[in-house]
């Protein structure tokens, strides 16, 4: 392209790599991604100019998906990918030219750290932490292919009960576009939970502009997939986190039964 492409360096030594991976070998056919995953900040960007109680709240991270990704990845056999550093370094799932991909302000939050960005800051985070995250989503899916393996994209996130003043009702939402298949199938499973107040496209609907992991990942190359919100007061702490996992878990076994009984997958 030009010389932006060589960008300068963000994470140095002392920085993990940027993807989470677990249950790598696992055959279920879940493909389960988190774009929200982990809150860490590359050392040479410091605090991003925010106080710590803001780099803790849902403008960071999604708080809570972290241990509900782990245990529901261990619970089905499933490969888990999942990105380590903060949204509010590079939102991973918002194609890098959206304004909202490093964002300026978050909720009501202003983010300096991110204020005036030059053409080669704004390209390595992009290279060193977006790119490696999607590339290797990518790879997962080509090589589940090759071997002959089903893949259902499921993306899971969390969301803050409370935004911009406005309480959230919903303890859990399906999020989805294209695809017509498993979404429903969700739908009527967590439904007939009984005790659960169901979003359908709440608190967030899927798009080309709000979400890449599912547009990039899943619909153009044709997957199965949906998206997951869970409610972040429900998983704020151990017990919360693999109470969901656990749910979680039993509907999407039962899913696969499904799935495999009308040959979807
Ligand atoms: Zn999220």
């Amino acid at each position: 392209m030009n010389n932006l492409d060589i960008a300068s360096p963000l994470l140095g030594t002392a920085d993990v790599p940027p993807v989470h991976e677990r249950n790598a070998t696992g055959r279920s056919p879940f493909l389960i991604t988190c774009d929200h995953y982990g809150r860490l900040i590359p050392r040479i960007l410091g605090d991003l100019g925010l106080p710590e109680r803001e780099l803790r709240r849902h403008i960071a991270w999604d708080i809570g998906i972290a241990g509900v990704a782990d245990q529901l990845s261990d619970h089905l056999g499933a490969h888990l990918v999942a990105q380590r550093y903060s949204r509010l370094v590079i939102d991973c799932n918002r194609a890098p030219h959206i304004a909202s991909s490093i964002p300026l302000i978050s909720e009501a939050t202003t983010i300096s750290g991110n204020d005036g960005l030059a053409g080669d800051a704004i390209e390595a985070r992009r290279t060193q932490i977006f790119d490696p995250y999607h590339r290797r989503i990518g790879e997962i899916i080509d090589s589940r292919l090759h071997a002959g393996l089903p893949t259902v994209l499921v993306s899971v996130h969390s969301f803050t009960p409370v935004y911009a003043g406005i309480p959230r009702p919903w303890h859990i939402g399906t999020l989805y576009h294209r695809d017509t298949t498993l979404p429903p199938l969700l739908l009527k499973a967590l439904r007939n939970e009984g005790d659960l107040v169901v979003g359908d496209n709440e608190p967030y609907a899927v798009g080309d502009d709000t979400d890449y992991t599912i547009p990039v990942h899943g619909e153009k190359r044709g997957l199965m997939n949906t998206g997951i919100e869970i409610r972040q007061d429900l998983i704020s702490d151990q017990a919360g986190e693999k109470a969901w996992a656990d749910r979680l878990g039993r509907i999407l076994v039962e899913i696969e039964a499904t799935l495999r009984a009308e040959k979807l997958i």
